[in-house]
């Protein structure tokens, strides 16, 4: 993907003043800022990222003449790791009222790491995280992945714990109130321009520590349950389809929001049919005398048996279609097709009286009966003189 032009960026002519720049800064930064984006939150952070990029270069007075001339080729030099990053941005005294009304201590703490390329996590200030999700791989049948199947699955997970409801605090003693971040979950750091806050590392963002701690979870609020999860698998699903079962993740400490449970699929090979995207595809023999006659031979489909007509003259390896008799396209109308591949099966073993038959046979015919063989004996001979 190519950069936008930092002009095209803000919205100002290549002419524009230091004070347009700022101003058409000033708006925008106003508009992407993530708390004022709610749902939108990471499309608002990039393109936020985006304009403050162009802003750091265009407010710059060395920055901004390179860039004119140079374009972002001359700007490789410029940021500390090859690509803007927040740490690269040196103008929050230019924007800091428009942070003070939005709250700067939610942008820093709140999108916590993941506005200066951090950990991406979505813990808000002050307030509880979420629990982490969890992963189960489950193997199933090829036809449960074709029409679908309810399935129940045994997890173990951490639950908020039923006797301190999740506080890690014995019923009854009392919390107090932490001392390092005063009670807030926060403490200030000061980084250069401005001050960032963080998640108190001793109270982890609670503001209170347990004096004496739940019995039954040994302070942690949570204690392992093992559940049974009913999950719903689609129509339609394969192997490596990923199915998201949103809230039967682990709880999270303080009472945040639960994970997700993600379920893996695996499908088990089956004794007939193979799969190919939504087709499917079955090898059916058939004998030389079904394959030269033709014949109704009986074809497996995923619904049962059906009659499929050879006909006369079929070559070994031949394939038929079986339209709509594939697995059904997963989330959307439609269904793939089966293919049946025949093959004349050569016999093994023959009696005495088998084998006379078939050698009076291989005297009978003659070169007209096997067309193909005629013209490619032909042709060997034309080139192996
Ligand atoms: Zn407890
Ligand atoms: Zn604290």
């Amino acid at each position: 993907m190519s950069k936008r032009d930092y002009y095209e960026v803000l919205g100002v002519g290549r002419e524009g003043s230091t004070e347009d720049i700022k101003k058409a800064y000033r708006k925008l930064a106003f508009k992407y800022h993530p708390d004022k984006n709610p749902g939108k939150e990471k499309e608002a952070e990039e393109k936020f990222k985006e304009v403050s990029e162009a802003y750091e270069v265009l407010s710059d007075q060395q920055k901004r003449p390179t860039y004119d001339r140079y374009g972002h080729e001359g700007m490789q030099g410029a940021f500390k790791s090859g690509g803007f990053s927040w740490s690269d941005f040196s103008h929050f005294d230019d924007v800091r009222d428009i942070f003070e009304d939005l709250n700067l201590g939610d942008i820093l703490g709140g999108l916590g790491g993941s506005i200066f390329g951090g950990s991406g996590s979505s813990r808000r200030r002050g307030g509880p995280g979420r629990g982490a999700s969890l992963k189960y791989n489950l193997s199933i049948e090829f036809t449960e992945a074709a029409f679908g199947a309810e399935k129940t699955v045994s997890i173990s997970r951490r639950e908020a714990c039923s006797t301190c409801k999740g506080s890690g605090a014995k019923p009854g003693s009392r919390k107090k109130t932490c001392s390092d971040c005063g009670g807030s979950g926060q403490v200030m750091m000061s980084n250069g321009f401005f001050s960032v806050s963080r998640t108190c590392g001793s109270c982890n963002g609670e503001g209170t520590l347990i004096t004496s701690p739940c019995l039954k979870c040994g302070g942690e609020g949570r204690v392992e349950v093992s559940r049974k999860i009913k999950v719903k698998v689609p129509k339609g699903v394969s192997a490596g389809t990923r199915l998201r079962i949103s809230g039967e993740g682990e709880s999270a400490t303080g009472g945040g929001m639960r994970g997700d449970l993600y379920v893996d699929i695996y499908v088990k090979p089956h004794d007939l049919f193979e799969r190919h995207g939504d087709d499917i595809l079955v090898n059916v023999p058939i004998t030389f005398p079904q394959a030269v006659f033709g014949a109704e031979i009986d074809v497996p489909t995923l619904d049962g048996k059906v009659k499929m007509k050879v006909p006369a003259g079929t070559q070994s390896g031949k394939l038929f279609r079986l339209r709509g008799k594939g697995v059904p396209h997963l989330n959307l109308y439609g269904t793939g097709d089966e293919h049946v591949r025949v093959f004349v099966e050569i016999p093994q073993s023959l009696s005495h009286e088998q084998s006379n038959t078939l050698k009076e046979f291989a005297k009978a015919i003659g070169d007209e009966s096997t067309p193909l063989r005629k013209s490619f004996l032909e042709r060997l001979k034309k080139i192996m003189t």
